[in-house]
């Protein structure tokens, strides 16, 4: 039988070892803190079927997802996890969230009201997190609900309180911020029932003790993203991209290369053809930005980056590394994902979630020791 990644445009390999690794790094900073999975939106693109079971398989025990859809999913993987829903409570999906054990995020005193009174006519305690705004000014209690909830314990009567959450604005970055939001966040438990309490996503995990609390929530960081940009990345590399090269061709001055003729050709050179494009989440505006490698050996892309394809710049290279079909390095060793990032003016959260499932996948699992090597 053909492997089918022989004849695949672009190969997209995700290492689940290195997912662990990262896991494993990130739990250990914590000390006693236990350390949840953040897994929404696919894990990050990467593929929640493969790095939920694997996480789990390490010992990780909570996972967060943004949506009740993806609880949904990922309660058939993991039937024993704790599963948690950041994107609060939508009217009427009580029953929903009981029926499959999830925990929901209920982020104002309406959604809180309505769990207690599904909880008192159910006669079950069902557990539910509440997310307090410390600064984010996007979900959660703001100070006036938070004033209430503090004045009037009751409202939290009738269900299990797992922790109280809230949420980083500033963690990438060392300023101020974080610790403000801290002791903003450390003022309010003082008002609240004795609970547990959630406060570090994967920068706030970096940031020290202070911000670990009990549960900590990293994300990015699992999937090799540098969680505090500007220093130096403590996390293991996760993915590699590697598309294939289809043609070569020569030009001269006077040629331009692509849709809207946006490179001019200078001299005489090659140029060569990848198959990867924007409909593959290799971003539009990666166009004439940043550099590809053969074997090591950098490659300017040229013009615009159209739906399937990519133009590269490849005069300074020898024939016996252009033949046509070999694979290039897109995001690798060579090019992180960050760096990628870099050159299309986003984050690399954006750079992985966009990844397209049009990408022949190829999950490197913790325990191979040879890795499936393209
Ligand atoms: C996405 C998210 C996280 C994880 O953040 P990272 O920066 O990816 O570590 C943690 N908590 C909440 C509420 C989130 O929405």
């Amino acid at each position: 039988m053909i492997d089918p990644a022989t004849f695949a445009p672009a190969i997209l390999t995700i290492d689940l070892g290195e997912i662990v690794a990262n896991w494993r790094q990130l739990r250990d900073r914590g000390g006693a803190a236990e350390c949840a999975g953040v897994v929404k939106a696919n894990a990050y693109g990467l593929g929640a079927h493969k790095v939920v079971p694997a996480l789990y398989s390490a010992g990780c025990r909570t996972f967060f997802v943004a949506v009740l859809d993806e609880a949904i999913r990922l309660r058939a993987m993991v039937p024993e996890a704790r599963i948690v829903a950041l994107g609060g409570l939508p009217p009427g999906s009580e029953p929903v969230f009981a029926r499959h054990g999830i925990v929901p995020v209920l982020n104002h005193l309406g959604e809180i009201g309505r769990w207690q009174a599904f909880c008192r006519a159910r006669h079950a305690a069902l557990p539910a997190a509440v997310h307090i705004d410390t600064g984010m000014n996007r979900l959660g209690l703001g100070p006036d609900e938070l004033d209430r909830l503090a004045d009037d314990h009751g409202l939290l009567a009738g269900f299990d309180l797992q922790f109280f959450m809230t949420h980083l604005a500033c963690g990438d970055d060392p300023g101020p911020m974080s610790a403000e939001q801290n002791a903003r966040f450390r003022a309010a438990l003082a008002r609240l029932p004795a609970a547990k309490a959630s406060f570090a996503n994967s920068a706030g995990v970096l940031l020290g003790p202070d911000h670990h609390f009990d549960l900590m929530r990293p994300g990015c960081a699992l999937y090799g993203i540098n969680p505090i940009s500007g220093q130096p990345n403590p996390m293991r590399q996760v993915i590699r991209l590697d598309a294939r090269l289809l043609q070569v061709r020569n030009v001269d001055s006077t040629m331009t290369v692509g849709y809207g003729a946006t490179h001019r050709v200078r001299a005489a050179g090659k140029i060569a053809t990848i198959a990867v494009g924007y409909a593959d989440g290799y971003l539009r505006s990666l166009s004439s930005r940043g550099n590809v490698f053969f074997d090591g050996v950098p490659a300017a892309v040229v013009g615009r980056v159209s739906m399937d394809l990519i133009t590269v710049d490849v005069s300074h290279l020898p024939d016996h590394l252009l033949q046509p079909g070999r694979l290039v390095e897109l995001i690798g060793p060579n090019r992180q994902a960050d760096t990628v990032a870099e050159e299309a003016g986003t984050i690399g959260y954006e750079i992985l979630t966009q990844l397209s499932a049009r990408y022949h996948r190829v999950y490197v699992d913790p325990e191979t020791v040879s890795s499936p090597k393209q």
